[in-house]
């Protein structure tokens, strides 16, 4: 039987925006957002902006930065990966199954050595198992491919091999979350999924808590035995984390809670500085989603515009303006390409469209692109392709 998944992310607002499966994190609605008023939030307001000596990227043990969470797709530099679900296929066991997709060929193959495998079975080494592996998530670290496992009721950090061939447990992370909830006759049992990301040895996670009352970022090193650390908690109405980014010696994240007085969320952008263990508010009102390119944070405000803030000087100014029908779009994202960024919205008026605005640093749009078929638009990472 198919299991009811959701997505810790979108625990907003005491649970009241639930989503089921691997859609991307990107849909969550909130209250819109025009008063100026703040929400008081501890230890925010002197905010200790990044040091620039913090940067840099490593593509064997950093995140690919501003990767979305829940993702399904890795990107290598000589291809990619993706779990792609083969459910109700025929001939196809249900579940998922690994596949790679090699950019000099154009090939999509099975991760799977295995001769005479028909990749239609749970003997299949690229089959996922829906019970074990319900979301297909994926991240690459040090060469392998590293995805969450449930076992007896426990989430782990599985590695698995670039062929395929080898499975291997690493660290157990938490307790599954369940929770049951009645839906008019029946009971219906509801498993969550914490969003978690790979970044220098560590995996960053956060949890669910039921009634969002508060919350917590963890790390777990990425090895045997390894015990789980908090290292920031938050408690108070609404309260969620979400949208974890590592970049350089930080790890950034939303922070949402709701007003005492009305049921309005007011969210801010808090960076963790690994070494240090400090954490420090970089943004006290940010909404929706947010990218970091070099020193600049930029984040979407509540007129959808993308403001732009130096996250070591402090500087905050309108970057784009956005001159978009905000009442017609149902989500948007930030993430860098080739040094740009890319500002994605997804629309639905008669029809679903999503267009990408791909901006230089100056601001300028450089590039429009606008289609239902996915294989124009960008991903984050897809740049890794052209080298
Ligand atoms: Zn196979």
């Amino acid at each position: 039987m198919k299991k009811n998944y959701y997505l810790c992310t979108l625990m907003l607002a005491g649970g009241m925006f639930l989503f089921s499966g691997c859609a991307s994190t990107e849909t969550n609605s909130k209250g819109t957002k025009d008063t100026k008023e703040q929400i008081e939030i501890t230890d925010a307001g002197k905010s200790e902006m990044i040091q620039e000596s913090d940067y840099g990227y490593a593509y064997e043990t950093d995140c690919q930065s501003n990767r979305p969470s829940y993702s399904t797709t890795v990107y290598t530099k000589e291809g990619r990966y993706e779990t792609e679900g083969m459910d109700g296929i025929q001939g196809k066991q249900s579940g998922s199954y690994l596949q790679y997709f090699d950019y000099a060929t154009g090939e999509t193959v099975y991760v799977c050595g295995k001769s005479n495998c028909e990749h239609s079975s749970d003997s299949c080494n690229a089959y996922f198992k829906e019970e074990n592996f319900p979301m297909g998530i994926l991240w690459n670290y040090e060469g392998d491919l590293y995805t969450p496992m449930i076992e007896e009721e426990y989430i782990w950090i599985c590695k698995i091999s670039p062929d395929g061939a080898v499975r291997e447990k690493i660290c157990k992370v938490m307790r599954q979350y369940v929770e049951e909830k009645e839906d008019g006759d029946e009971i219906s049992t509801r498993y969550y999924m914490p969003e978690m990301q790979i970044h220098r040895g560590y995996v960053y996670f956060t949890d669910y808590y039921m009634g969002c009352e508060e919350a917590t970022l963890y790390r777990i090193k990425l090895e045997t035995n390894a015990q789980v650390e908090s290292l920031y908690e938050v408690s108070g109405k609404g309260t969620s984390i979400y949208r974890i980014k590592p970049y350089g010696k930080y790890v950034l994240f939303q922070m949402g809670k709701t007003k005492e007085d009305s049921n309005e969320i007011i969210d801010s952008i808090y960076a963790y500085h690994t070494e240090s263990a400090e954490v420090s508010c970089v943004c006290q009102n940010s909404y929706k989603d947010f990218m970091v390119l070099e020193q600049n944070l930029y984040y979407i405000d509540s007129a959808y515009n993308i403001k732009r803030k130096n996250l070591t000087d402090g500087k905050e100014e309108i970057f784009y303006k956005a001159e978009k029908n905000s009442d017609k779009t149902i989500s948007v994202r930030l993430f860098d390409y080739d040094k740009k960024i890319v500002y994605e919205t997804k629309t639905v008026s008669e029809e679903k469209s999503t267009e990408q605005s791909v901006l230089d640093t100056t601001g300028k749009v450089c590039e429009s692109r606008k289609e239902a078929n996915d294989d124009i638009l960008l991903a984050p990472y897809t740049m890794l392709a052209d080298k």
